[in-house]
């Protein structure tokens, strides 16, 4: 059998998977395949600091190629892995290699979720996931005045604050009701309606895009469900991802909506793992069911989990979901998952843009949505894996010590908290 591991995906949950299998005691060949022609980058910053001209291209890189190297990492970039074989254990690539493998990895991401309507293939309709979606877009915008954005999720919003402080005339049009719904409670989401709209940010909700106006084969206006016509120099489309399933689907991993995985982040079949945003786990901070998260913590801590299970080394996955999200001066953070929530108290100042809404289920602390209050939000990180029982009292008393009740919990039961 050939001893090699090759991961395909060439970004946060592919290059962990390759480390940590490496420092777990892997000892064989890993190949690390992805299709991007770089070395894995930082996705976050292409929507913010990216944009803006605050985060230069050479600040991307998730780790400098030495760790690669001291890693025995062969990067094979630039490449498709288009088809697995689990009879022969090999992979084919789009360069018309087939590579063997001894154990697999899955890091496949993934996909813009693409815009269904007439006028959409019409030259100036920009989508952003990869570096070279941003290179693409920060090169055109100098020739923008004024950009219209499909969708008020993350991406959307977070590409909105970025323009309108280039002095673009941004519009975001959002289907539903509000921005950000499926992610953000209500009272967290109508905060930052009003902050863009501040900023002069046009947010349109609850309306859909009929159809893509264009003149000469590139786009002038969006036309909306209830007959406005937005003019727009460029748009850019931010409606959601779909997760890479089909090289897993064809292979016949079972995939619903994501690659399923166990809690040891093994595939349907035991010798290949996944990780990241194209898998759906089970998760115990989601007792509904099995989830897909789309996060760098996820991306990372899965693949730990993931590199881990490449040698046997089976440590189930356990961390809190955490995300984050910059918008101007807003640092937005998100701990656990406030879903079913049936309380919320808000401690600090939303006049002052320092707030958090703590989110309880049955009286257990489940989730904590954070603007510019990184405390509370690091205290969740602690609190909610632990169990801790903080109770709504506490949190809606200003005179309440959270740091220090944190402090204490962690000397209480320090493995718990940690
Ligand atoms: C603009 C932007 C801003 C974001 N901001 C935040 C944020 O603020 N906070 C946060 O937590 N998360 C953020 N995210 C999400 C975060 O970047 C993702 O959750 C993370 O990148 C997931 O990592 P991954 O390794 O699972 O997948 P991906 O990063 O999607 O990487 C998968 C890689 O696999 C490659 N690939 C797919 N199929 C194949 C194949 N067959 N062969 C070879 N290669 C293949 C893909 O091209 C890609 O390079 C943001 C994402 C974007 C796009």
């Amino acid at each position: 059998m050939d001893e090699s591991l090759v991961v395909v995906g060439g970004s946060y949950a592919g290059l962990q998977i390759a480390l940590s299998a490496r420092s777990a005691g892997f000892e064989g060949p890993i190949l690390l395949v992805g299709d991007e022609p770089h070395l894995p980058y930082q996705r976050p910053p292409l929507s913010k600091g990216f944009l803006t001209g605050k985060v230069a291209e050479s600040a991307l890189p998730i780790r400098p190629q030495q760790v690669l190297e001291q890693n025995r990492i062969e990067p094979v970039l630039g490449v498709r892995a288009t088809a697995i074989d689990r009879a022969s254990r090999t992979v084919s690539l789009s360069d018309g290699r087939s590579l063997a493998y001894g154990r697999l990895a899955l890091a496949v991401g993934c996909r813009p979720r693409l815009l269904p309507i007439t006028g959409a293939d019409l030259d100036g309709v920009l989508y952003l996931r990869t570096l070279d979606d941003a290179i693409a877009l920060k090169a055109r915008m100098p020739q923008a005045q004024s950009v219209a954005i499909i969708g008020g999720g993350f991406i959307g919003l977070e590409i909105a604050a970025s323009l309108v402080m280039l002095g673009k005339e941004v519009t975001v049009i959002e289907a539903l009701p509000r921005v950000l719904a499926r992610a953000l409670p209500v009272r967290v989401s109508d905060f930052l309606t009003d902050v863009h709209r501040r900023a002069k940010v046009t947010v349109r909700t609850g309306t859909t895009v009929r159809e893509l106006e264009g003149a000469a084969g590139h786009v002038r206006a969006v036309l909306l469900s209830d007959g406005t016509r937005c003019p727009a120099d460029f748009v850019i489309v931010g409606i959601g991802v779909l997760p890479n399933v089909e090289l897993a689907a064809e292979a016949g991993l079972t995939c619903q909506d994501g690659i399923v995985i166990d809690e040891f982040a093994r595939t349907s079949d035991p010798t290949i793992v996944a990780a990241g945003d194209c898998t759906r786990h089970p998760n115990r901070f989601a007792p509904a069911g099995p989830i897909r998260l789309e996060s760098v913590q996820n991306a990372l801590d899965q693949a730990k989990t993931a590199g881990g299970a490449v040698v046997g080394a089976l440590k189930a996955y356990d961390a809190v979901p955490w995300f984050w999200s910059d918008q101007y001066d807003l640092k937005l953070q998100m701990v656990g998952l406030s879903e079913g929530h049936d309380q919320a108290v808000v401690r600090g100042s939303p006049e002052e843009q320092k707030f958090s809404v703590f989110y309880f289920r049955n009286g257990a602390l489940i989730g904590i949505d954070s603007i510019n209050r990184p405390g509370d939000h690091m205290a969740g990180r602690q609190l909610i894996p632990a169990g801790v029982p903080l109770t709504p009292e506490q949190v809606a008393d200003p005179s309440f010590d959270l740091v220090r009740f944190v402090t204490a919990a962690r000397k209480a039961a320090p493995a718990q908290a940690e």
